[in-house]
Order: structure tokens, then C-alpha cells, then sequence
């Protein structure tokens, strides 16, 4: 099945939003109605592609027959950005401008390899594409010229599986739920988890190092790696022969987060763990923010650490966006108010017992008020809903997007504020008042990733009304000491704060990097570094 091209997921299960939103929307943000977009791609012109003579000759010999490059308008538009919320908001207003010449689907490493020395011969700049799911600018290159789309979909087996070390061998393309059925046969999970687990692919969870919802259990992706095979255009790299390793500085890291810019990753081994035989999930209000947050450091840092671990603030558990399947439903959130905390436990039933008791005397020790399982089923059941919603609420001419950092513990309360406190004004003095909520949903020892929803009008121009907000968060990141992303990744909307953050000398490290592996530096130019 294809992706709804102008929006999130299966097309079959997108939803209107329920009519006393619309409402609110309107009467409490003036959001106005706009056009909807075009129910069929076919509708939008697509520029013409560049790709022809020696070079479309060399790229249709490497992937083997022209039945594995598409030049067909539908695939380049199905190719064009990601799933940023300005992405959406311009393939909608039908500017293409960022489609690639070509989809080019490989079969395998070596056909990879061909077309990485191919498009370095040829000076065409190369896209890798796993779920397409990026919501930081990582599938729109600085290409000077022609680009096509190194689609990574036909790469999408179990190659291996080693139960005694408990690791797997997943090619790529894997979806997130077809890496875990194919594990599932054999017992075993992977446990990773993002939002867009439907979607996105192995290979852009360990090139954008993503982090899932279950990452206090399961960890992150780039944690959950043992090895790495990946094309350049001047050869592979084989990385990971051991667990860990003192044997020089670990090449897997350069790796990991390289977001596409010095190779292709064609192989992941990752460590699995057993099927868990009992999962529970539970909801805990409470009375603020910070009483919440203290109450996952405790967690985090003393102990035990559930599976999941998240917490929403007033506003987002007032509006009911911790379990977005129930929004406009009486059954929207606590009623009482407070901040929602969510629990999740897995493991072999004893141990998920034993850690559920050990948790909950800390956290009434905190505080908390326990909500039984309602909430946290309705949480797990509802976890892959809210993108939908963010189609609804586009189409009703609401503005809605997210953004992310992370920061040690003590941090963590002056981010949250001045994130906060930048889109407010940003977005209040160009007219249009934003609802700002946010969670925490991955937590460690020493601190704590902060999420954050942004729902206002749209505004005239959209994408353009949205940039100076978007920038002054980013601003206000590196300010107060986050890190410009813990799980999206830089892609070019981050690249600005992402060399900020590493400083010229990284900056000149990793273009040396770079200059080794990718001379004719035709993987994804712009993204991470500015290409010149
Ligand atoms: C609604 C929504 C929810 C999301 N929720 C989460 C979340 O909970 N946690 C999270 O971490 N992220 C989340 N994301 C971001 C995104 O899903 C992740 O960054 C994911 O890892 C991208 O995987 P992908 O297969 O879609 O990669 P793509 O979007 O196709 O690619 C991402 C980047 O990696 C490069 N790339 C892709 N595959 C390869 C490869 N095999 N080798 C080298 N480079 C490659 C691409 O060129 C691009 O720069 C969300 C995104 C959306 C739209």
C-alpha cells in the first residue's frame, strides 16, 4: 500500500475532525476554512526530468531493466519531501520544485554500490529513501541539477539471526511492522516503536538515529545497533564485530545520524529481545508540569524504568492530545485537570509485576494520583493516530506541527519555557495565537527529550508564517542549552543550529569525512552541512 501522498498514512483511515473542534478551532484560534487539496496527484504538473542521455543509460544498467527507474509523474511526486507539515502544506499548494528527476529502486548492495559510482561519474545528486517520513527537511537536497530518489523498498528481508546473541540482520526497507512480524515468527522483538513506526523504514531509523516510544525500555534505534553495512561511492564499509569494542574510535556513530549524507546503509544488525509475554499500560495524573517531571527523574535515575514513560502538560492532557483517538469524544482526558503521566510495563509477567509495584510506590511517593489502565490503553491504542489528526486538522485550515530537543535534568524547566515562550510571541504578534502544548516521552539518568505541538491559524502564506516561529524556537534551543534535535534529525531545516551546535572544527571534521567517502559529493547535498 501507498502513503496518502498529501497527507499521513493509509488513506482509508483518515478521519474529518469531529465538529465541536472545528468549533473551538475557530472560535478560539480564528482558524478560517480553506481549499482542500487535490484528492488525486495526477492533477499537479510535475517539471519535466533532467535525467537523460549517458547518465539515465548508466543509472537503468545499474538498477538492472528501466522497470526499476521511474520517471512517471505519480512516483516523483510520491518522492518529493517528507512529512514535515510545510512539506505537506507545499506539495498540496502543488509546488514541485523539489521532486526528483527519478525513483531508482535497487535490489540489493551491489546494485547500490552501481548506482552510488554511477551518479558520482555522472554528477547526480542521490535522495536515499526509506519510509519518506522526515519532518526535517532530510529528502530536499541543495542539488544544483538533476537528483533522483534511491528507493530502498526492494531491500526489505530478514537476512539473518543469531537467537544465541539474541541480534537480526533486517535489510533497510523494512517497515517498522514488517521488521517486527518477521521477528515475531521467530519470538523475538525489536521494540522500537516511533510514531511513525507504520511508516518508516530500518534504514532511516538508523540514519536519522530515531528514538521510539518504548525507548526507557528498549532504548533508542542508534542504542539498539551492533552493526552496519553501508555503500559509498567508494566502496563498503563493514562495521560491528563485537558488542563493544576499545579498538579505536567506533565508526558505527559516524554513521548512525548521517542522515543519508555519506552513504547508503544496506544492512543493520540490531539486538532483539524475547516477545514480551505481559504488557500493561497505566495512567497517573499529576498536580503540575514539574511535580510530573520530578516524579520521572526519580524513575529515571533511581528507578525501576518502565517501558514507557511519558507525561503531558496541562494543556496537552486538557485537550486530550496524549490520547488523540478520543479527541471530540466524551471521553477526551481527565476531566479533573493536572498533567497526564503514562506507564508502560513488558517483559515476562513476574517482572512486569514486579517493576509495576516498585514504580507505583515511587510514584505515589511523588505524588502521583493513579488512573487505573483506562488512559493507558487508550494511549497505546491510540499512539499512531495524532499524524492523522494533523491532516484534519490542516484541512480545516489549522496550522499544526511538532518540534523536539533535549537537555540534562537541570535544564529541562528553563527549555520548556523559553520553547514555549518564543512560538507564543512569534505566532501572537504575526496575528495568529498559538495553543503550544508539550510532553516528555524519553527519558534518561542525566535528562529528558522535551516534544512540543504547535496549533494556530494557518495564515495567509502557511509555510512562510510559520518560519520566523519555527527559527526563534531554534533559537531559543540553543540558547537555553538543548540540543537542536534528540530524534528527528538536522536535514536542512536544522542544519543552521546543527553547525552551531558542533562548532567550525566539527563542521571541517565531518566535510573531511565526507570528501573521503563522497568526493563528488552527490549524497544528499545541503543536508546536515550547507553543501558549499
Ligand atoms: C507523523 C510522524 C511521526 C514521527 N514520529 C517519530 C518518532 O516518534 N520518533 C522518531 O525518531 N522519529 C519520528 N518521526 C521522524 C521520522 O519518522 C524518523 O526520522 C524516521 O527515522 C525516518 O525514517 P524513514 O524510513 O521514513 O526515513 P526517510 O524519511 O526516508 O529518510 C530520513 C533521512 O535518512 C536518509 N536515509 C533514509 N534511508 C537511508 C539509508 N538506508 N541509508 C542512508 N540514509 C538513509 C534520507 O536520505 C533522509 O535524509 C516522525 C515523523 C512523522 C512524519
Amino acid at each position: 500500500m501507498e502513503m496518502l501522498w498529501s497527507g499521513w498514512g493509509d488513506p482509508a483511515k483518515a478521519a474529518p475532525l469531529p465538529e465541536p473542534v472545528a468549533g473551538l478551532l475557530r472560535d478560539l484560534l480564528g482558524v478560517k476554512p480553506v481549499s482542500a487539496p487535490p484528492a488525486d496527484p495526477s492533477a499537479l504538473t510535475v517539471p519535466a526530468s533532467r535525467l537523460a542521455g549517458p547518465a539515465l543509460a548508466a543509472l537503468t544498467e545499474a538498477v538492472g531493466g528501466p522497470e526499476q527507474l521511474r520517471t512517471d509523474p505519480e512516483s516523483r511526486i510520491r518522492h518529493t519531501r517528507g512529512k514535515s507539515t510545510p512539506d505537506l502544506l507545499e506539495i498540496r499548494a502543488g509546488r514541485l520544485d523539489a521532486a526528483p528527476d527519478a525513483v531508482l529502486l535497487p535490489a540489493d548492495h551491489d546494485q547500490v554500490l552501481a548506482v552510488l559510482r554511477a551518479c558520482s561519474r555522472h554528477r547526480v545528486a542521490v535522495v536515499p529513501f526509506g519510509g519518506g517520513t522526515s519532518v526535517v527537511g532530510g529528502l530536499a537536497p541543495e542539488a544544483d541539477g538533476c537528483f533522483v530518489a534511491l528507493d530502498l523498498r526492494r531491500l526489505r528481508r530478514l537476512t539473518a539471526l543469531d537467537t544465541v546473541s539474541r541480534t537480526a540482520t533486517l535489510q533497510p526497507g523494512l517497515r517498522g511492522p514488517e521488521a517486527e512480524a518477521l521477528l515475531a515468527a521467530q519470538g523475538f522483538t525489536l521494540g522500537h516503536f516511533p510514531q511513525s513506526f507504520e511508516w518508516a523504514t530500518v534504514g532511516g531509523f538508523a540514519a536519522a538515529r530515531s528514538s521510539g516510544q518504548a525507548s526507557a525500555g528498549y532504548g533508542r534505534f542508534d542504542e539498539m545497533v551492533v552493526g552496519l553495512t553501508v555503500a559509498t561511492p567508494e566502496g563498503t564499509l563493514d562495521l560491528g564485530r563485537a558488542p563493544r569494542s576499545a579498538a579505536g574510535p567506533d565508526l558505527r556513530q559516524l554513521v548512525l545520524g548521517s542522515e543519508g549524507t555519506l552513504g547508503v546503509i544496506t544492512s543493520v544488525t540490531v539486538r532483539i529481545h524475547p516477545l514480551p509475554e505481559s504488557r500493561v499500560y497505566e495512567g497517573w495524573r499529576f498536580p503540575s508540569f514539574d511535580a510530573g517531571a520530578a516524579a520521572l527523574r526519580r524513575l529515571a535515575q533511581d528507578g525501576p524504568l518502565p517501558t514507557v514513560l511519558r507525561l503531558s502538560d496541562e494543556t496537552e492532557t486538557m485537550v486530550g492530545l496524549a490520547r488523540p483517538d478520543a479527541i471530540g469524544t466524551a471521553d477526551g482526558g481527565p476531566a479533573a485537570g493536572g498533567c497526564l503521566a503514562v506507564t508502560g510495563f513488558e517483559g515476562t509477567a513476574e517482572e512486569t509485576a514486579r517493576r509495576r509495584e516498585q514504580a507505583r510506590a515511587v510514584l505515589l511517593d511523588c505524588g502521583g494520583e493513579p488512573l487505573g489502565e483506562a488512559p493507558g490503553e487508550h494511549w497505546a491504542r491510540g499512539r499512531y493516530s495524532a499524524p492523522y489528526l494533523r491532516d484534519a486538522l490542516l484541512n480545516a485550515g489549522a496550522f499544526a506541527e511538532t518540534l523536539e530537543t533535549a537537555a540534562f535534568w537541570s535544564a529541562v524547566p528553563a527549555l520548556r519555557d523559553a520553547v514555549q515562550r518564543a512560538l507564543t510571541e512569534t505566532l501572537t504578534a504575526a496575528g495568529t495565537p498559538p495553543l503550544v502544548m508539550c510532553h516528555i516521552s524519553h527519558v534518561y539518568p542525566t535528562g529528558a527529550s522535551l516534544y512540543f505541538t504547535v496549533v494556530s491559524a494557518q495564515g495567509e502564506d502557511p509555510v512562510a508564517h510559520w518560519a520566523p516561529a519555527k527559527a526563534a524556537a531554534c533559537d531559543a534551543i540553543a540558547a537555553a542549552g538543548g540540543t537542536i534535535s534528540h530524534h528527528h534529525g538536522v536535514g536542512t531545516d536544522h542544519r543552521t543550529w546543527y553547525t552551531q551546535e558542533v562548532g567550525p572544527l566539527g563542521v571541517a571534521a565531518l566535510r573531511a569525512v565526507k570528501a573521503v567517502l563522497d568526493p563528488a559529493g552527490i549524497l544528499n547535498p545541503g543536508v546536515l552541512l550547507p553543501s558549499r
